[in-house]
């Protein structure tokens, strides 16, 4: 029975069984408890800004190449982006508030007077959001609560954002489920937003974000996969942003199928706790980018739509705003959390079945459980190696491109079931 970590090691890297069997494992399970604790969410990480779960993965993938190469042999692994992208992101918005409350229109009024007339909702921003995002071509999720529970709850009601719902949908955003104040330990309660929500849009809704970071590490996961969700986004800081698990890739919490999308960035962390200017913020979402892009992983953003009222938030939609032409520069595939979940798990259910090595030839066999789309492979053949063009077969179509002592196999779209095998010969 594989470890939890080794289990982890080979989903987010992509790699063979019999490439981790060259792992000496003994030596990195030392780190099995703490590598558990923080990845469920018990213990947040006490180096935010660094990845150090996916630093500890990153000294095994090392090691297992290094073995493999020893003995001459190329390493493989399907690669974490769709084609060749270099990492992910995630957009999201939570949707907390849709307009002042009149405690904030007395205030406003005192301060910028002329907010008493046009009858504007201040904090509405969705068309501000979808407008923005169409014209960069973006597309994001946007989670709402469905039912007030707790003070702590947004004040609205199912049927304000019933047709913004149904428009975002249109368009191609997600619905996604805000977890209410109190639904983190009372499945009834999630079940019944799930189906609020449902009912409101007529579809499925897959994905779930327990409001003000509120869950409890030991139920609310479990009570979300039994809700039917496939993935959560909610493990995250509260005052700062980064990796509160350690970790830029979607994982599986122990024992679960639910997949985690950590949430990394908040528009609230930035701006209120970090104290950053409006250069700043941009500044620090560059950064965290770049290392996600270090270790081809995702960054979750979550732009709160309110926060699109520039009397409230001054500066923090042109943040977003150039967060977005900063992401449209870049080497990124930028999706709702449903369409990287999707992805992932159709990655995963590539499955290598078998190695296969003779004295002058290694051949890997894969099988798609799911059909797939832009999935590459990525070989890496040791320096000084005779090794030939692969030789791929396969009805898929495909490209081969060769750098150096990298080699990489391009599939456009793989139908489900179809058997691939590539063998390398010297
Ligand atoms: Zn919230």
């Amino acid at each position: 029975m594989p470890s939890y970590l080794r289990k982890v090691f080979e989903n987010i890297v992509g790699s063979p069984v019999e490439q981790s069997d060259e792992v000496n494992w003994q030596k990195f399970e030392r780190r099995l408890k703490e590598f558990r604790s923080v990845l469920s969410g018990k213990t947040l990480s006490q180096t935010p800004k660094r990845p150090i779960m996916n630093e500890l993965l990153k000294q095994i993938e090392r090691e297992s190449l290094r073995m493999c190469q020893k003995k001459g042999l190329p390493w493989i692994q399907k690669w974490y982006c769709p084609g060749e992208k270099k990492f992910m992101v995630f957009l999201s918005h939570d949707v907390d508030e849709i307009e002042w409350s009149w405690r904030r229109k007395l205030l406003m009024a005192v301060k910028h007077p002329s907010t008493l007339t046009g009858g504007r909702k201040h904090y509405w921003g969705f068309d501000e959001i979808m407008d923005l995002e169409k014209e960069m071509g973006f597309r994001s999720t946007f989670f709402f609560v469905a039912k007030k529970r707790h003070k702590r709850d947004p004040p609205y009601s199912i049927e304000d954002v019933a047709d913004i719902c149904n428009e975002l949908r249109k368009g191609s955003w997600e619905i996604g489920v805000h977890g209410s104040y109190l639904s983190y330990n009372r499945k009834e309660f999630l079940e019944e937003e799930k189906r609020i929500l449902q009912s409101t849009v007529g579809e499925d809704i897959i994905g779930v974000r327990q409001h003000f970071v509120n869950f409890d590490p030991d139920i609310t996961f479990k009570i979300q996969e039994s809700t039917d969700f496939a993935y959560d986004s909610t493990i995250g800081f509260n005052e700062i942003s980064g990796f509160a698990p350690g970790i830029c890739h979607p994982y599986r919490f122990a024992g679960l199928s639910l997949l985690e999308l950590p949430l990394m960035v908040m528009d609230g962390q930035l701006f209120w706790h970090e104290k950053l200017s409006r250069e700043g913020a941009v500044q620090e979402v560059s950064k965290l980018l770049a290392t996600v892009e270090e270790y081809n992983g995702f960054l979750t953003l979550d732009w709160h739509q309110r926060s699109f009222d520039e009397y409230s938030f001054p500066g923090w939609a042109e943040t977003y705003t150039e967060v977005l032409s900063h992401l449209k520069s870049m080497n990124v595939f930028s999706a709702t959390g449903e369409r990287i979940v999707d992805w992932w798990k159709r990655r995963e259910a590539a499955q290598f079945e078998r190695r296969l090595i003779t004295k002058d030839s290694v051949d890997w066999r894969i099988v798609a459980n799911s059909a797939i789309e832009d999935l590459s492979l990525r070989i890496l053949v040791p320096g000084g190696s005779k090794y030939r063009t692969p030789d791929v077969q396969s009805k898929a179509r495909y490209s081969i491109e060769e750098r150096n002592s990298e080699i990489w196999i391009k599939f456009d779209a793989i139908p489900e079931g179809e058997r691939i095998a590539v063998s390398m010969t010297k």
